[in-house]
């Protein structure tokens, strides 16, 4: 007696190679009906042996293709129909289009295999994929998932191709970037007036690379700047022609191994990296590669994820190759060909170009295994813009984000998508790919902007509040930073009732009384709302957010409090002429503002520890501290940075490291006690706060908690299963994760 079963799947299951998945299994369990991409996920109609539907149901569920995952599965008793086969049905659109667009994908081992097989069609072919691989979110350029839509419209498939792309047992079947070297895009290389083409262009950039030449290599979402990270001079000239003096450059390495020889991995480090988003992971380095990562015990590495980049590799380019995104400092990635070619003219040597276009600009992931799980530094290739949540909300939300590390959330149909890493929104360039990006998201999921419930900063001078002020929208919310930043680890986590501390700290965002907060404590919940319960002890801040740049301006401010302060502009301090201007600015309360800042806290403190020059990049002061603290490995008493009168005050903490550093300690002991003292006074207020209000779950949030020394001292002063911490993982605790936040205060506003 056969029954049947209708399924609804939701998730991301387009475009990963779910229906073939559907298709296979359906046949091996002998069971007839269809399969269809609706709408609104994948709908599957099953007949057959209830031990085969059973069976199908348990192993839908656990061997998935990589790429795909499920996240709601609807499963109803249907009456059978009486048909005699399993088919894969033409999609059908419906109004509104809420299935997920898939992040762009590593290249599958079986593709690998055919890449490196002389005697296969695709040999050294650099576009090759299928459905478990290959590009996704940065060839769409509309929904549904298919050819037309994608950047690959103007490659018609050839026979060969196509006999693939339309038999359910092949690999390839609906793979809508599939071609070949007879049909599809080509590449070449360019140089000053010359042009190779095909592979030869790749055995020539491997000969240039090693050689110490700097290429321009298109990738997914952006071009590369490439060059050998063991070649000392060729990392100084990308730095020069650049304009990037300090910031770190990631490095791409040609396996696992050669991995393990730069960097200490743990396993979940390992496990990040081999992740299917492939993002580049921060681990301590063992080996030192001049330039690549000045004062920094950390590197950034990834694996290779094209198969361009597998090819180099086999080609001969150096084991470990600089691959940092490709721009002038600070501008966003350059992506289209010809912007690329005028814009880095004077920076890259050659440039290895394939054709296939670039739907949209989207920069490395970057991540670190903290030790308190994942947490992802800057959120793009291979995340985004896959849903990280579902908020209890039918109506649409836009979710503009920060100014700085911008990113935007679109919440359709309760699902949460948040889009790639945007960057300074300062920068005229990145402004323009916010725009690009809110039409982007808004246009592929069928959203009205006039439908929307747009949420923006508290920041009146936000260039993402003004724009949000400027569009038509059906409502306007604004939504204070540092709750935002709370409220974005909960709506990871889906908790919208649970009380909890918040802990928020950073660098700066506006606060209700329009000082400058960044070090924050909240009480509530999301839906009830977070009431402020203590800060930081208020500083001020000459200059504003000016401030940021210069340490010793904030160290002016923070000082200004302490009693007896010798002179800081004589020996050892050397503080430059710029302190005396911002203590005049704090004396007569010029340009001075309010501040409850942790992060100019840090500056002030790696001010007096020797880091009095100009940033070169956004909270270099901290990191340099944290890295400085690393050098001394050994237990250390914390200095005093008391919790009273629910002020937490920096007063004695400050006092004692002018006293060390004036006798004489080394500086590194100095650095590495003041971050336990920070750890120890978070800990001392959380454990009271949460006593107070009969709390057990702590959050963290804020770009500070980027520090990770921080939090493994703030995990050592925890006693066990006293207090739960939780972190962010799917959206970064700085601002990239602003947004979340802000859309998930909105749905319950
Ligand atoms: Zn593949
Ligand atoms: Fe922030």
């Amino acid at each position: 007696m056969p029954s049947a079963r209708s399924i609804r799947v939701r998730g991301v299951v387009q475009g990963v190679g779910f229906r073939p998945f559907v298709y296979r299994l359906a046949r091996a369990h002998t069971l007839a009906g269809w399969v269809l991409n609706g709408e609104e996920g994948v709908e599957i109609f099953l007949e057959g042996a209830d031990t085969g539907l059973d069976a199908f149901v348990e192993r839908l569920k656990t061997e998935l293709p990589p790429a795909a995952s499920i996240s709601e599965l609807e499963i109803a008793q249907a009456k059978p129909l009486g048909l005699g086969d399993f088919v894969i049905r033409e999609s059908q659109r419906r109004e509104h289009p809420t299935v997920r667009i898939s992040p762009d994908l590593p290249v599958c081992d079986a593709c690998l295999a055919e890449l490196f097989d002389p005697k296969d069609r695709r040999h050294r072919y650099p576009y090759i994929n299928c459905t478990n691989c290959g590009p996704r979110y940065t060839v769409i350029l509309d929904l549904p998932y298919d050819r037309p839509y994608t950047t690959m419209k103007g490659w018609p498939l050839d026979r060969y191709c196509d006999s693939e792309y339309h038999d359910p047992e092949n690999r390839r079947f609906h793979a809508q970037p599939v071609a070949c070297p007879a049909c599809g895009p080509k590449y070449y290389l360019q140089s000053k007036g010359e042009r190779c083409e095909g592979k030869e262009a790749i055995q020539k950039s491997a000969r240039l690379l090693r050689k110490g030449r700097i290429l321009a290599v298109k990738g997914l979402g952006g071009y590369h700047l490439a060059c050998d990270a063991r070649n000392g001079d060729a990392v100084v000239a990308i730095r020069e022609r650049k304009y990037r003096k300090e910031k770190p450059f990631a490095v791409m390495a040609k396996d696992l191994a050669s991995v393990q020889q730069l960097v200490d991995l743990s396993p979940d480090a390992v496990e990040l990296l081999t992740s299917t988003a492939r993002p580049i992971v921060l681990a301590p380095a063992k080996v030192e590669l001049p330039g690549v990562a000045p004062d920094n015990s950390e590197l950034g590495v990834m694996l290779p994820y094209t198969p361009l980049q597998h090819l180099l590799f086999e080609a001969g380019a150096p084991d470990l190759l600089v691959m940092t995104s490709a721009n002038r400092s600070s501008e966003p990635i350059a992506y289209e060909d010809e912007d690329a070619l005028e814009s880095l003219s004077a920076i890259a040597d050659e440039f290895l170009i394939g054709e296939r276009p670039i739907a949209r600009r989207v920069d490395d992931s970057v991540a670190r295994a903290g030790p308190f799980g994942p947490t992802i530094l800057r959120r793009a290739r291979g995340y985004a813009p896959a849903a990280v949540t579902t908020l209890p909300v039918t109506r649409p939300i836009l979710a503009v984000g920060a100014d700085l590390k911008n990113s935007i959330t679109l919440v359709v149909d309760g699902q949460a998508f948040v889009s790639q890493h945007i960057g300074d929104l300062d920068h005229y360039q990145a402004f323009r790919a916010f725009q690009e990006t809110i039409r982007d998201l808004t246009s592929m999921y069928e959203v009205r902007v006039e439908d929307l419930t747009i949420v923006h900063d508290a920041h009146p001078e936000y260039a993402s509040t003004k724009h949000a002020l400027g569009l038509t929208s059906a409502r306007l919310i604004s939504v204070q930073h540092h709750r935002a930043h709370v409220a974005s680890v909960l709506a990871e986590r889906g908790e919208w009732d649970k009380q909890v501390l918040g802990v928020s700290f950073d660098g700066t965002g506006f606060g209700d009384d329009g000082s400058i907060w960044g070090g924050e404590f909240f009480v509530g919940s999301l839906r009830a709302g977070f009431e402020r319960v203590t800060h930081l002890r208020g500083a001020s801040l000459p200059g504003g957010d000016a401030a940021a740049h210069l340490p010793v301006q904030a160290a002016a401010g923070f000082l200004a409090q302490l009693e007896k302060l010798p002179d800081l502009t004589a020996g050892p301090f050397a503080f430059p002429t710029r302190y005396r201007q911002a203590v005049e600015l704090v004396q007569k309360k010029i340009r001075t503002f309010g501040t409850t800042s942790i992060g100019r806290l840090f500056d002030t403190a790696a001010a007096l520890l020797g880091f009095t020059r100009e940033m070169s990049f956004e909270g270099q002061a901290a990191m340099w501290l944290e890295q400085l603290a690393r050098t001394f490995r050994q237990e250390i008493e914390p200095y005093p940075f008391p919790f009273r009168e629910q002020e937490l005050d920096f007063r004695p903490l400050l006092s004692a490291v002018i006293d060390d550093r004036a006798h004489g300690r080394p500086i590194n002991q100095i650095a590495r006690a003041f971050q336990r003292s920070i750890a120890q006074g978070i800990v001392d207020a959380a454990k009271k706060i949460c006593q107070q209000n009969v709390l057990d779950t702590v959050v963290f949030s804020g770009g500070v908690f980027q520090n990770e020394l921080l939090l493994e001292d703030v995990k050592s002063f925890l006693d066990e299963g006293l207090l739960q911490i939780w972190t962010n993982h799917a959206v970064p605790p700085n601002d990239g994760g602003i947004s979340l936040g802000q859309a998930a205060m909105a749905a319950f506003m």
